[in-house]
């Protein structure tokens, strides 16, 4: 069986085309600039070199159809023809409270997609678009959506309330949902083979720390906190958003600046942060190598970083009574020791210890713990394709 996983932004699509007999990736790629000039593409076949085109692209689907063709193709094609996709999984970011778990998409489903639309209006009008462009491309073809949101619906209702006036929950379905829930349901399912445990067993901290980044408290293998709320912007201080805030500096931000809420609120998702703190970039390369050559704020923006991280991981371990072993994930949690290591020093009161030379590793599953520590570190490839990828072939299989 051959799935292909579809990642679709406002005017971006992300692919992997993976085979299921063995989950290897036979061609991973990304469109870039759909609708807006310079568009183009950039196909990475297995065992092949990668072909990049920058061709008009005015829609999705014309994204799709490109990404079809280059699947097919004679020289850099992985499949003889498209009658080979058996299906396609598609990430969605918002589910709301009417998915807990991954489905087979159909008109009622898409009807429930766009009442989630008003959640997640950045993201989820891009994904709908990109299902109905594969539908177009691939009409005999089952699409799924997998929600970055469903693993977070086994919250309990004192983690997942705002303390607003209930109404605004009941009219409004105003309440904390939580992202990223693919990569922390991966990353705890890997950290519990990698301990050699069963998972129901566990009092797990995932921190996926990527662009965007979030902390999931997950007790027997169920989320049960998690730091993003009604939107992503919630939580830990991101490349370029702040995170939690007091509220009323929205208004304050308002009256100095002279600007609108909706002003102020894009100034939260994309000039804070670690940019807003650094004044450097949101990329933590760039931040963490100033830093290094003396930049104060740069400094500054990790320091706060990092201090956060720790600060969640420690909220949660209390939320659970415990915590077993923490997890690292995404860009920086994969890529940066320096990281890790900082955020493990303000835990060592929780029972971590970290191994300098065991944590000296990239790009791969460890647990760099000191021998004998109550509580052990581990950094784990997050494979949200991959997770987007079963869930598709579980429910064909049904
Ligand atoms: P997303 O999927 O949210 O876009 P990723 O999980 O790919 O993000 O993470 C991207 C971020 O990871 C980059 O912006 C960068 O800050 C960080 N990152 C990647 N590699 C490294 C590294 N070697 N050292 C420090 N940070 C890194």
């Amino acid at each position: 069986m051959k799935i292909l996983v579809l990642n679709c932004g406002s005017s971006s699509l992300k692919y992997q085309l993976i085979d299921m007999s063995n989950e290897n990736v036979l061609a991973k790629g990304l469109c870039e600039r759909i609708g807006i000039d310079g568009s183009n593409m950039k196909h990475s076949p297995a065992g092949k070199d990668d072909y990049k085109v920058e061709t008009p692209m005015p829609s999705h689907k014309d994204a799709v159809k490109l990404v079809l063709d280059a699947l097919v193709d004679g020289s850099h094609g992985v499949i003889a023809n498209i009658g080979e996709i058996n299906a396609c999984g598609h990430r969605v970011v918002h589910g709301g409270e009417d998915f807990a778990q991954s489905v087979v998409i159909c008109d009622k489903v898409k009807k429930a997609l766009e009442t989630c639309s008003q959640l997640a209006p950045l993201h989820n009008p891009a994904n709908i678009i990109g299902i109905e462009a594969c539908e177009a491309q691939l009409p005999n073809v089952p699409q799924i959506a997998v929600f970055d949101t469903s693993f977070h619906q086994t919250m309990p209702e004192k983690a997942y309330l705002y303390a607003l006036p209930y109404e605004y929950y009941e009219k409004h379905k105003i309440r904390k949902y939580g992202f990223h829930g693919t990569s922390h349901r991966y990353v705890s399912q890997e950290a519990a083979k990698l301990l050699g445990k069963p998972i129901e067993s566990l009092k797990l901290v995932s921190c996926h720390l990527g662009n965007g980044a979030s902390v999931c408290a997950i007790d027997g293998g169920k989320s049960v906190d998690t730091s993003m709320g009604l939107t992503p912007l919630e939580g830990l201080a991101m490349g370029t958003r702040c995170g939690d805030l007091d509220p009323a500096v929205l208004t304050f931000i308002m009256d100095k600046e002279g600007l609108s809420a909706q002003a102020v609120v894009d100034v939260f998702n994309k000039k804070s942060g670690v940019l807003g703190v650094s004044g450097v970039s949101s990329d933590f390369r760039d931040v963490e190598s100033a830093a290094a050559g003396g930049n104060a704020r740069a400094q500054a923006a990790l320091d706060l970083y990092y201090y956060r991280v720790a600060k969640y991981v420690g909220e949660y371990a209390a939320a659970m009574n415990g915590v077993d072993a923490i997890i690292f994930t995404a860009g920086l949690g994969e890529n940066s020791k320096d990281a890790r290591a900082k955020i493990c020093g303000y835990l060592s009161y929780l029972g971590v210890e970290v191994d300098s030379a065991k944590n000296d590793v990239r790009g791969k599953a460890a647990d760099f713990s000191a021998d004998g520590a109550k509580v052990r570190a581990l950094t784990i490839p997050t494979n949200e394709e991959l997770v987007i990828a079963r869930d598709t072939k579980e429910l064909l299989d049904k």
